[in-house]
């Protein structure tokens, strides 16, 4: 029998998303060793260390279930950032936040609006329940952010059917940004039965003082849901941990259909030591900023310009299709992004590495292009 005739329409036409390739994969096809990647904005200087040491604890405690109301990570993500318990919701890393979002407010009929060149995610958890993405024009290559999101032709796209909008600040894979008058008119302007989703999985490594913070606009904008997660400063990728903080209302919803052991255990113990890691936190925000510094002065020199980027990546032009530098790059043991899927078929983004890393990626690039 065909599954195409049984399958969900909506997931049949879905396409998948494209992940980092890893390195014991290339290691694998290519046999090489000494592979860099620079390609899932990871946090090059590992886990925070408070972290790991939390690790061994929570090991001794593997065959016990865990606690499926997160209640010590919540509490200590309340603690920190002055909300309540009530409006904290755990996901098994932010992209299964996203999905139990689009799983509570969207269903056929209605729709979803984002942006061109948003995260791959938002298209898939709102086609997988069978909801209509409506997609807004990112701003033109030529503005001063180019392919960053348009907020008001973001508004312009929404309809009596909109249930959800979905921003990221900083964007991926693009690293745009917009600053905080520019949100609180979005926010002002959204119809109030619209629910605004504001990822903001890079925001601890944005040190604009304009930029906004959306846990403070919680308060104010009932119908907000801030998306953060443990994977990128925090440098847990591995281990699975994003939460979302809404109205303790939204979070109530979005909670009676998360799995009720959606965060495992190790992750409940990694991440809520790593919240309490501000040195490692301010270090790594800080190596990024050389980073991002290195990279973007490394493409330059290349005659080659980056997009503007507040995160750990920058998303480069190389003025020619960027596939076949991609798959040389691999040869060369190094791995970056490719970003066509996005719409972006000229461009690769490079993930902020080790200054050492950096320097290897911009060798190898600026030999493939010779
Ligand atoms: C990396 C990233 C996430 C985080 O994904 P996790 O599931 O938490 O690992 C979320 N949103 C955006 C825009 C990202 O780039």
């Amino acid at each position: 029998m065909k599954m195409e005739a049984v399958v969900c329409d909506a997931v049949a036409h879905l396409t998948p998303y494209l992940p980092g390739k890893p390195i014991e994969t290339l290691q694998r096809e290519l046999g090489l060793t000494e592979i860099i990647k620079l390609a899932s904005n990871e946090n090059p200087l590992g886990a925070s260390p408070l972290a790991q040491n939390a690790l061994t604890t929570a090991l001794t405690e593997l065959h016990r279930y865990p606690d499926g109301s997160g209640f010590l990570l919540r509490q200590a993500l309340a603690g920190k950032f002055n909300l309540q318990a009530g409006q904290i919701t755990l996901g098994n890393g932010s992209n299964d936040v996203l999905d139990l979002i689009a799983r509570t407010f969207l269903t056929t009929g209605c729709n979803a609006v984002f942006s061109e060149q948003a995260f791959a995610i938002y298209p898939i958890v709102t086609q997988a329940v069978g909801a209509q993405a409506r997609v807004a024009k990112a701003y033109p290559a030529d503005h001063a952010m180019p392919y960053g999101h348009d907020l008001d032709a973001l508004l312009a796209q929404v309809d009596e059917k909109t249930r959800l909008i979905f921003i990221a600040n900083p964007n991926n894979p693009t690293g745009t940004w917009f600053e905080r008058p520019a949100l609180l008119d979005f926010l002002q302007a959204v119809p109030e039965q619209v629910v605004v989703v504001l990822d903001e999985a890079y925001t601890e490594y944005v040190e604009d003082d304009n930029f906004p913070d959306g846990l403070a606009l919680l308060a104010q904008f009932p119908n907000l849901i801030v998306s953060r997660t443990f994977s990128k400063i925090y440098g847990l990728a591995g281990l699975r941990c994003g939460y979302a903080a809404s109205s303790a209302e939204i979070a109530d919803y979005l909670n009676r259909i998360r799995q009720p052991f959606n965060v495992n255990s190790l992750a409940l113990a990694a991440a809520t030591a790593a919240l309490g890691d501000d040195d490692f936190v301010q270090r790594s925000a800080e190596h990024n900023r050389l980073g991002l510094k290195q990279l973007r002065d490394g493409v330059r020199a290349l005659a080659l310009s980056g997009l503007p980027s507040v995160a750990n990546f920058i998303t480069v032009d190389l003025n020619q299709v960027a596939q076949p530098v991609f798959a040389a790059l691999l040869k060369k043991g190094v791995i970056v992004r490719p970003v066509a899927n996005y719409g972006l078929p000229n461009h690769l983004r490079i993930s902020v590495g080790l200054p050492e890393e950096n320097r290897r990626c911009l060798a190898a690039l600026a030999e493939v292009l010779a």
